[in-house]
This record gives structure tokens, C-alpha cells and sequence, in this order.
């Protein structure tokens, strides 16, 4: 099994806190159709196993005019088998939703949307520069709603000025309109984004340790109260609607990642295309790929199983761990645990090892601890 993923770096506007590669760019739109279709020719044998999700990311894929869409659908459907393919997601932000395109999307293929809400407070929406109103956000999930649409939305805390209350009221609204699925992240200051460099200035002050933990426990005990499971630091969902996309990621399965600055691994190298959309038009139009190729040394390997293992709800399985690395990487990474499970904020149980939800927050310290340097 594997997945494949194609990068839309197109935006209508940059949102504040952005540090994804993409940017305004609606005049190369069929160069980079074409670029794509180009790059998938020159790469559709590197997988050896079947694909069985696809997810177009970005960037906002739903900027996409409707024919390169079906343009790209259909060279994908021709070039690669895509009988086994359970899951198809598209990433749309609420001002492109309307009856007429989920229809079309449907015809497509699509069978998933993920939806970029972030906030339904329409100051909080404009301090973070995205380009919609919470009216948009609410209508584009009634459309998906009522089309019986598998769909995810994304919500974001710790935003400028956002105060418990603005918090509580997001989620309940979320909670109203019941989807399959969604994503709660706390919002990071990137190096390089517009927030940061307010938050540098003085402009912006960032979430307390305080308000962020108290906003993550809002969220994951109304979430469970509304029966999802948390089932990834930054993910909840119905029962059977996990992302399969996603989770194949967490688990270190294949993917073939098409487009400017898309990644690509297959279960040894990393390959990582430009992020500069000149030089993977110029390279496609001459029929090349350039990428950055990484052989992951096994102790990378380990590091990042670690650290994708320990993101999600089972944690890393010891027995796994036993039979891909060797014994010392193991009990050096027990040795470290030994404090933080004695402390509460890992848990061994099972052969399983893995961090409770209430620390989940600090996940990123507890993994530095685990990895080996
Ligand atoms: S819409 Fe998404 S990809 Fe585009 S700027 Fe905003 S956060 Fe970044």
C-alpha cells in the first residue's frame, strides 16, 4: 500500500501564520499542470506496492479551475492503477465550496474533503489573515453536510487575542455541525511568516503554556464527550474515519509526493522536490526531475519512527522496534523513557510505549529526550 500526494502551491491570499510553500500565483496554472502530469510520467514506477489513498495538499487545491483539475484527475487515472485507491482527499478553503463544485468533485473521484475553517469568529479569522468569513466556513459545511460528504475541518487555538470563551465558542460550533473528522492545532510562530516577525515587534503576543493546554483539554474532552477518538496529537474522528492518508504517513508507509516542494519516501530514501516553482517548471519542461534524494542512516530511521510512533494513540510498539533496529538503539531509548514513564508522561503497557493525552502538548520535549542524538 501507498499513497500519493500532489502539491498545489497556489493561495488566493498568504495567510499570517503560513510557512507551507505557496504563493500567488494563478497565471502558471496550467504550467504547472502540466509540470505535474509531466513529473508523474517520469515517476509512476518508483512506487512497487498499489496506491490506495491520494491527497491533493497545498496550498489550496480547490483555487484550481475546474478543467486543470479534471485535466490532472484524468492523467493520474491513466497513467497509474487506481482501482485500490479507498480514499481521495482534497484540501478546499471555504470561499470555493458550492453545490456545483462538490459535485464535480464527486464525478471526479473525490471521495474526502478536508476543509480549512480555522476560527468562526470573523475578527480572529482577519488577525490571522485568511481570506474568509465564518459565514462562508458554516455554508461550506452545511453544502458537505448535506451532500453526506466524508469530510474533515480544521481548527486552530492559541490565536492572537483569543480568549478562553472565543475558544469555547469555536468548538461547540464545530461540535453543532458534527463532522466525521477534524483537525485542532495550536498555532506555531514560524521563522519566516508575517506572525513571527509581529510577535518579534512586540505586535502579537503568543498563548500561554496556560491558556494552550487549558484550550487543548477543552477540545478533547468536548470531542470525546461528542463520541470522537483523539486518536493523533492533532486529530480527532468519528469511529472508521480516521485519515487513512495521513496515518499511513504516521506509519512510515510509502508515498510518492508529486509538485514543487513535495516530499516523496519509499520506506528507505527521502526525496524532496525544489521549493521554487521556476525551477520545477524549467526542469519538467525539459523533461527532468530535480530533487534532493536523503538515505536515511538507520539511526534516522529509528528517530523517526520514534517520533511519528509517538504522535499518535498506540505510541511505538516494542516489538516493531525489535524487529527492524538493534538491541542498543532500543534500551538506549528505555534508559531515557525511564524518568518520563516513572514522572506519568510516558506509558509503558503492553510493549507498548506511548504519551497520555494530558502531555500531549509537550510531546515535542518528550520525543527530544527519546531520539538518539
Ligand atoms: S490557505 Fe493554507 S496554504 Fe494558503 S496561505 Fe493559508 S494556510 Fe497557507
Amino acid at each position: 500500500m501507498a499513497g500519493l500526494y500532489v502539491h498545489i502551491p497556489f493561495c488566493h491570499s498568504k495567510c499570517s501564520y503560513c510557512d507551507f510553500y505557496s504563493g500567488l500565483r494563478p497565471n502558471v496554472v496550467e504550467d504547472y499542470i502540466d509540470a505535474l502530469i509531466a513529473e508523474l510520467h517520469l515517476r509512476k514506477n518508483e512506487m512497487s506496492e498499489s496506491f490506495t489513498t491520494i491527497y491533493f495538499g497545498g496550498g489550496t487545491p480547490s483555487i484550481l479551475p475546474i478543467e486543470e483539475l479534471k485535466r490532472l484527475i484524468n492523467a493520474i487515472n491513466l497513467a497509474i492503477d487506481t482501482n485500490r485507491v479507498e480514499e481521495f482527499t482534497i484540501e478546499v478553503n471555504p470561499e470555493d465550496i458550492n453545490k456545483d463544485i462538490l459535485r464535480n468533485y464527486r464525478e471526479l473521484g473525490i471521495n474526502r474533503v478536508s476543509i480549512g475553517v480555522q476560527s468562526f469568529n470573523d475578527n480572529l479569522l482577519k488577525s490571522i489573515n485568511r481570506c474568509h468569513t465564518s459565514k462562508q466556513a458554516l455554508n461550506a459545511i452545511k453544502y458537505l453536510k448535506n451532500d453526506n460528504w466524508n469530510y474533515s475541518a480544521d481548527l486552530m487555538f492559541g490565536l492572537p487575542g483569543q480568549t478562553i470563551k472565543d475558544w469555547r465558542y469555536d468548538v461547540d460550533t464545530l461540535m453543532r455541525m458534527h463532522p466525521p473528522h477534524f483537525s485542532a492545532y495550536l498555532l506555531s510562530y514560524e521563522p519566516g511568516t508575517r506572525l513571527y516577525t509581529m510577535l518579534q515587534a512586540g505586535k502579537v503576543e503568543e498563548a500561554s503554556e496556560q491558556i494552550a493546554s487549558e484550550m487543548q483539554l477543552i477540545i478533547t474532552t468536548v470531542a470525546t464527550e461528542y463520541g470522537y477518538e483523539h486518536y493523533e496529537i492533532s486529530n480527532y474522528s468519528l469511529p472508521d474515519r480516521h485519515s487513512r492518508h495521513n496515518s499511513a504517513y504516521w506509519a512510515m508507509t510509502p508515498y510518492l509526493g508529486l509538485g514543487a516542494s513535495a516530499h516523496s519516501f519509499d520506506g528507505k530514501l527521502r526525496r524532496i522536490n525544489p521549493a521554487n516553482i521556476k525551477q520545477y517548471l524549467n526542469a519538467l519542461k525539459q523533461g527532468e526531475i530535480v530533487a534532493t534524494i536523503e538515505e536515511e542512516t538507520i539511526s534516522e530511521q529509528f528517530n523517526d519512527y520514534i517520533i511519528t510512533g509517538l504522535r499518535t494513540i498506540n505510541g511505538l510498539s516494542l516489538d516493531i522496534l525489535k524487529q527492524y533496529f538493534p538491541d542498543k538503539y532500543i534500551a538506549k531509548m528505555l534508559d531515557n523513557a525511564a524518568p518520563l514513564i516513572t514522572s506519568g508522561q510516558l506509558i509503558l503497557n503492553d510493549n507498548r510505549l506511548y504519551i497520555p493525552h494530558l502531555y500531549w502538548l509537550k510531546s515535542d520535549a518528550i520525543m527530544r529526550d527519546l531520539i538518539l542524538i
